[in-house]
């Protein structure tokens, strides 16, 4: 992090940086725990305010309380490179584990196509509809996560994001307290 803050020094820009994803190429790489990115993640904060560079992460979006993490929930439309149409830009093939859920329709020559049944299902990805969420603290912060990891994870965000959204809320919420 530290290297990267120094290339984005250079070249005058921000940074974000947010924990590995297993895909793609990546799918079968070893993952940093959450314990060491919280951990480096908050070195490189202090780091990238003694150099003036701006950095965020998912995790560190600040206050500002919603029940849907992304557009993937039938707002967003990726038109894919076979014109086909993806609400998470996550999911860009047809053989993809969830292009039945997320792939919603396609360009065609004079109109756009799309299912409204199945855009209208994805509306339930929603932290309002999530029982692992109900009592969490954090649920208006974290807003339920990713619907792709969600769904492949049978339906429940893995423990790791869970850990991550609560350390980065506390320390947030800590520092709140004390600045006032
Ligand atoms: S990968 Fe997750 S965050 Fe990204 S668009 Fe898909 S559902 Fe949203
Ligand atoms: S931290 Fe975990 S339990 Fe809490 S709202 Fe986010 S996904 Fe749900």
């Amino acid at each position: 992090m530290e290297d990267l803050l120094k290339i984005a020094k250079d070249l005058g820009c921000g940074l974000k940086l947010e924990p590995f994803t297993p895909v793609g190429r990546g799918a079968d790489e070893e993952i940093l725990s959450q314990d060491a990115y919280f951990e480096q993640f908050m070195l490189a904060l202090k780091l990238a305010k003694e150099m003036n560079v701006p950095l965020k992460s998912t995790y560190s979006s600040g206050f500002d309380p919603k029940c849907i993490f992304c557009a993937g929930d039938g707002e967003m439309f990726c038109v894919l490179p076979n014109g086909k149409i993806s609400t998470c830009s996550r999911v860009t093939k047809d053989d993809d584990l969830l292009a039945s859920t997320f792939i919603v329709g396609k360009v065609l020559d004079e109109k756009v196509e799309a299912n409204p049944v199945q855009v209208e299902s994805l509306r339930h990805l929603n932290v309002m509809f999530y029982d692992q969420c109900e009592d969490c603290f954090a649920k208006w912060y974290c807003m339920g996560g990713c619907h792709n990891t969600r769904l492949l994870n049978n339906g429940v965000m893995p423990e790791n994001h869970c850990i991550l959204e609560k350390a980065f809320l506390w320390t947030n919420l800590i520092k709140a307290v004390d600045s006032n």
